[in-house]
């Protein structure tokens, strides 16, 4: 590694070595194939690492945000992809913080344990993108049950998943006085709602990520996983982005590293013109540019770690930490790239699959303008421009 050591050296040793028995080769079979990374994220789950921020009174490690995001830096630094799996990590915060104590006692210790998979959440909508108040999909409750009406795009990891969090009208959006209103989260038994009200469509898509179209016809689920009170379920889901965003951010820093490591070992053996390309400050800075912005993001990231964890307000933090990571990481990427010349294209080198991963989160799970939106408006006090 050319790069200083963070801290939290003993997670990272711990998550490396387990990393080291999934090599480049393995998740290089998994993108060829368009599989998924089962046995890998087998692996993480029976280690405890995706259970970090679960409490140890429901059977997790009770860790802060800054020891998960140091795991998923990991992860993404020795060649791997959380994508596959953070949701596991994240997606339960909804039940932590706002599901009722029989909910957390019934799901958190099974969630921390493996049993159950909580790794999807389903927002999004074709026709409503990231106008998310305007969400289409309707809960409507009848008796002791809610029938779900509706449809959502790109939900991922269904297929490797037990339960999946939703959000849904339950207001119509002409009856409420705020449009942030009348929305609610539920808890979806994905294993008993998949043909019975709840069709899935995979999506193929350019990073091998595991997300789908999905189609509910009078998906009928119990009133009781309703998650905190009905109508507060827009709130429900901006509580738990910080940290999304805080450990994608975490992420990005990982795959920036990487990119780096690999790129600056090239250049240093490439030999072209009887020297390495290193050695042309053609080269050498636009390596060492990217270097400096992945660097700068790592403390934006550790910043909002650290206000999460103290229970401040982290909202700008967060949102900037993962606009700056996600922005190095992609400089890097194409740092990396570029300098491997005709082979950053070979599959064999790994640059062009974790190319195509780092990409992602220019887009997902929120774009870098609606960041600046975020930023524009709420942080320095600009017009609201939606
Ligand atoms: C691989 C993948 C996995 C995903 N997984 C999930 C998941 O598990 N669950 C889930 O709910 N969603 C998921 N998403 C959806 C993702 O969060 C959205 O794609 C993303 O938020 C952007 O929404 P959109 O695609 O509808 O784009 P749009 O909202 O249609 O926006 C398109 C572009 O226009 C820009 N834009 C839109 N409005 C404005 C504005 N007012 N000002 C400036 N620019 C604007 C955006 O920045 C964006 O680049 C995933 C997406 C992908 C690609």
């Amino acid at each position: 590694m050319i790069h200083q050591e963070q801290s939290h050296q003993d997670i990272r040793d711990a998550v490396r070595s387990l990393c080291e028995e999934f090599p480049a080769d393995y998740f290089r079979k998994v993108d060829e194939e368009r599989g998924y990374p089962e046995a890998f994220v087998d692996a993480l789950t029976k280690a405890g690492w995706m259970a970090a921020l679960i409490p140890q009174e429901y059977g997790g490690s009770g860790l802060g945000l800054t020891e998960a995001s140091v795991i998923m830096e990991e992860i993404n630094r020795s060649g791997g992809n959380s994508g596959a799996c953070h949701g596991q990590m994240y997606n339960m915060g909804t039940l932590l913080r706002h599901g009722s104590q029989a909910q957390k006692e019934f799901y958190l210790p099974k969630i921390a344990s493996g049993e159950l998979r909580l790794q999807a959440m389903a927002v999004t909508e074709p026709t409503t993108g990231t106008d998310t108040t305007k969400v289409k999909t309707t809960a409507v409750r009848k008796g002791d049950k809610y029938v779900i009406n509706g449809q959502k795009v790109w939900i991922s990891r269904v297929q490797h998943s037990d339960l999946m969090i939703l959000l849904a009208r339950t207001t119509p959006l002409a009856e409420v006085t705020k449009k942030t209103e009348g929305m609610s989260i539920f808890i979806v038994d994905l294993r008993e709602a998949i043909g019975k009200g709840l069709s899935v469509q995979p999506i193929l898509n350019m990073v091998n990520h595991e997300t789908n179209e999905l189609f509910f016809e009078n998906l009928e689920i119990p009133a009781e996983n309703l998650i905190g009170e009905e109508g507060k379920g827009f709130k429900y889901i901006l509580d738990g982005l910080n940290a999304e965003r805080t450990l994608i951010a975490a992420e990005c820093i990982g795959d920036g590293y990487w990119f780096i490591d690999k790129v600056t070992k090239y250049v240093n053996e490439r030999v072209v013109f009887g020297r390495p390309i290193g050695q042309n400050q053609g080269v050498q800075f636009p390596i060492a540019k990217a270097y400096v912005n992945v660097e700068a993001a790592n403390l934006m990231r550790y910043k909002a770690c650290e206000l999460f964890d103290a229970h401040k307000a982290c909202g700008a933090q967060a949102n900037m930490a993962k606009m700056l990571a996600a922005d190095a990481s992609w400089e890097a990427a194409n740092a990396c790239l570029q300098f491997h010349g005709g082979f950053g294209f070979a599959a064999e080198y790994d640059v062009e699959r974790k190319f195509r991963e780092t990409r992602l989160y220019q887009v997902a799970p929120i774009s870098t303008n609606l960041i600046l939106a975020y930023v524009g408006e709420h942080v320095l006090g600009m017009p609201r421009s939606f």
